[in-house]
């Protein structure tokens, strides 16, 4: 659309100093207040608590927007994605937990059919499952009636532990567990049909309770359950025998089943297939190659700048350069293969969307989520990462850029945020140098529409915390606004590829 107004220069009248028109002159936008609106039709527009902006493209305003708030303009622009990203985030967390349990579940059953298998070499009506358990049982008394019942019960029942050397509860001084458990309940219905042999035996388990744990106490559990069990087979009518052998052989396969899972919960999970088919699904090889190939063209791009930076100022950045060179990405799949399984790592691992320099390993860690941020996200976070590596906080920082302290402390950066407000400079710099490429084959506009997806620190001033919630220690991250509108905002490319009519101030690599 032609615009017509800057030609006729006669047509500025001064009609209402609340409104104001967006043109772009020589690619630098500027504001003419008070223009005549009535004559133009279809314009787009901004306002502001004190003003109406109009312009006559969405591009204009668009770049206009940016000028005034990059964070706000840019965090608008890629809502829909992050929202999107967000919703993969909760799925992978989902599709992860399922993953963990299902394993969790196979290994448990697993474990119980060894441990059984082993106990029954010992227990010959020991069965895997609690319905055959309780069949063999009442087979052999069917077999053997009552006195062979209570022979095996004397035989294999009447020990402190039982053979199952795993109901731990069993050995607790004062605890019944739950063998006697099952004997007491099965004891207490007999208060009424047959009160002297439930006052007799009633006693003899509140004696055994109290003396469970003892360190000599064993022979006399043995005893006392020996004790119990005669009591049961010899004056039970058979129907209540049967009854017995019944609900104590289900009782003791379920404590046993359940003694089993409650220590597998704390036994670690070591499982090559299950880290094969987590790091498949979730660190597929083709998304870890491009990573990998964007870290390799942003360190090399950090790399070349440091040491541009260095030209003519006889300054050794061999040390700069040595570490930088050295920093690797670092998948935490390898060390789950080597450390085993732990859920809580793996969980963060998964689901949140990140990426971390450590100092200690010279690494970066990649999350899952990071694996498909979009590619400027990527560059800006990369080229931010491995900024940490000889950032203002570590003693690593080459001499001619320590200057940038002064520079950050007068924008308002506190003594703190130094490493990640380096880090944050870094990042925009570089951003700026990949965009500045000649052989970088984007329109202006495409230029545009990368440095506004490369910003994805979108928190609003009042949702962020000053304090780091674990440490208690003040964060170490400037908020959100202020990162992106104070350092990428006042980056000069920035300021001529949008066209803004001003900038905040820079803090320059070159020594002031
Ligand atoms: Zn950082």
């Amino acid at each position: 659309m032609a615009f017509p107004f800057l030609s006729q220069s006669q047509m500025f009248t001064l009609v209402d100093e609340s409104k104001a028109l967006v043109v772009l002159v020589d690619n630098t936008l500027s504001a003419i207040p008070g223009y005549p609106l009535l004559d133009c039709p279809g314009l787009y527009t901004y306002k502001t608590p004190d003003r109406t902006y109009f312009a006559q493209s969405q591009d204009i305003l668009d770049r206009f927007k940016a000028c005034r708030n990059l964070q706000k303009t840019a965090c608008d622009k890629t809502q829909a994605q992050r929202q999107l990203q967000k919703e993969q985030e909760d799925n992978l967390r989902l599709e992860f937990s399922h993953i963990f349990t299902e394993q969790e579940k196979r290994i448990e059953a697993e474990q119980l059919a060894e441990k059984l298998e082993q106990l029954s070499l010992e227990n010959p009506l020991l069965r895997q499952q609690t319905e055959n358990t309780m069949s063999s049982h009442l087979e052999y008394l069917n077999q053997r009636g009552r006195i062979g019942m209570q022979k095996f019960f004397g035989q294999h029942y009447a020990k402190p532990m039982v053979g199952f050397t795993r109901l731990q509860n069993d050995q607790a001084p004062g605890f019944p567990g739950h063998i006697l458990s099952t004997l007491r309940q099965f004891i207490q219905r007999l208060k009424e049909s047959h009160p002297k042999i439930f006052k007799n035996l009633d006693s003899i388990c509140d004696e055994t309770v109290r003396k469970k744990g003892d360190v000599n106490s064993d022979r006399l559990v043995a005893k006392n359950l020996r004790k119990i069990y005669d009591g049961l087979f010899q004056n039970l009518s058979d129907e209540d025998v049967r009854e017995f052998t019944k609900e104590f052989s289900v009782s003791l396969h379920e404590a046993f089943s359940l003694s089993i899972s409650d220590k597998l919960k704390f036994w670690p999970l070591h499982d090559s297939h299950l880290v094969q088919s987590i790091e498949e699904r979730f660190y597929p090889n083709a998304k870890k190659a491009e990573i990998a190939r964007t870290f390799q063209r942003v360190k090399e791009k950090i790399i070349t700048y440091v040491e541009r930076s260095a030209e003519g100022k006889s300054q050794d950045v061999s040390q700069a350069r040595q570490v930088l060179n050295g920093i690797d990405l670092y998948w935490p799949m390898e060390r789950m293969g080597q450390e085993g399984f732990t859920g809580n790592y793996l969980q963060s691992m998964v689901t949140s969307e990140n990426a971390a320099y450590s100092s200690e390993n010279n690494r970066i860690k990649i999350n899952v989520p990071y694996l498909s941020a979009p590619l400027w996200k990527q560059m800006w976070t990369l080229s931010h990462e491995i900024g940490h590596a000889i950032d203002l906080s570590s003693n690593r920082i080459p001499e001619f850029w320590k200057h940038l302290k002064a520079c950050f402390e007068k924008k308002g950066f506190e003594e703190t945020q130094m490493g990640e407000t380096f880090s944050d400079w870094l990042a925009a710099e570089i951003l700026m140098e990949f965009l500045k490429e000649p052989s970088l084959s984007l329109s202006e506009s495409e230029k545009r529409e990368a440095v506004l997806t490369s910003v994805w620190l979108c928190r609003a001033a009042e949702e962020q915390e000053l304090m780091d919630p674990l440490t208690g220690n003040p964060d170490v991250h400037p908020p959100d606004w202020k990162r992106i509108n104070t350092i990428l905002r006042a980056h000069p490319y920035f300021n001529q590829l949008f066209g803004c009519a001003s900038s905040p101030s820079y803090c320059s690599g070159e020594l002031p």
